[in-house]
């Protein structure tokens, strides 16, 4: 229906004060927000501005949560949608989609498109499981590249698409004018799981023995979205309990009640791989 076919959010409050660790993802990203804040700066010089980046990283570490804080940094418009909504679509579908999508983004420009799962939609032409289903992904693709070229460099639309299969891509997403930066945004280390956990409990009442620190050091793989996860369970478990604050205990079993959660879908999911 239309009402699904992209998220429109004009007034983005996320900023990279909420994006913890990914200092060097931010630091590249960083220059995106400049592009769309002072244009003129750059193309004044003769540079053609970056049409579009591709976020390569593990689920839940944080693509999407980027992407947003760009668009909440530079004050603009982001739109954005998944590239797993395209599969399955009626014939024709997907490509009027994309095409809306971008008129749409041209009227709001300067601003951010983000598709999650370009994989979906961008897996390299002539490959994929469904015949049929294919063809109709290919169009989507095709119009999506089209799109692409199609605007100046300087109409202020900036693309930023997020996977986590980077190597079943179609290479023309990555010439040059497409998608030709890349940046890798990989699960925390110990330092950027303490950070991600202080994000996380700062609107969390927590007793005096919670240490972020130690939470850290006890979460080896998790991705942000897990820690998010333990940090949301912890205050479930707590209020549960009838507690005034969120002690270690709750963390302790909030953990366990989200590694369990993990085992679970690795199982669902192993029998595929
Ligand atoms: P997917 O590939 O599954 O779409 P993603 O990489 O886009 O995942 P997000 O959707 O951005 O991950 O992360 C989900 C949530 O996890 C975020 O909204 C945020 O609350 C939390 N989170 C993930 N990474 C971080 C981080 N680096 N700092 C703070 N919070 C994070």
């Amino acid at each position: 229906s239309r009402a699904t076919l992209f998220d429109a959010e004009n007034k983005v409050k996320i900023t990279f004060d909420d994006v913890a660790g990914l200092d060097e993802a931010k630091e590249e990203i960083k220059e995106i927000v400049e592009f769309l804040k002072q244009p003129k700066k750059f193309t004044d010089l003769g540079g053609k501005i970056p049409k579009g980046a591709l976020l390569i990283g593990p689920p839940g570490t944080g693509k999407t949560l980027l992407a947003k804080a760009v668009a909440g940094e530079a004050g603009v418009p982001f739109f954005s949608l998944s590239g797993s909504d395209f599969v399955e679509m009626f014939v024709g579908v997907g490509a009027a989609r994309v095409r809306d999508l971008f008129k749409q983004a041209k009227e709001k420009a300067p601003c951010i498109i983000f598709i999650d799962e370009i994989d979906a939609v961008g897996r390299s032409r002539g490959r994929g499981a469904m015949p049929g289903a294919n063809d109709e992904r290919e169009n989507t693709l095709n119009s999506l590249l089209v799109e692409m070229d199609g605007f100046a460099t300087d109409s202020g639309i900036i693309i930023l698409a997020a996977t986590n299969r980077p190597d079943v891509l179609d290479s023309a997403l990555m010439r040059p004018g497409r998608f030709d930066r890349q940046i890798s945004i990989d699960k925390p280390d110990i330092i950027g799981r303490e950070a991600i956990f202080k994000v996380h409990m700062s609107n969390l009442k927590l007793a005096p023995d919670v240490e972020a620190k130690k939470l850290a050091a006890q979460t080896p793989g998790f991705a942000g979205a897990e820690i998010m996860n333990v940090c949301n369970e912890a205050a479930l478990i707590a209020a549960r309990k009838n507690k005034h604050a969120i002690d270690m205990q709750d963390f302790q079993d909030a953990m366990d009640r989200v590694i369990g959660g993990m085992e679970k879908k690795n199982k669902i999911i192993s029998p595929h791989e």
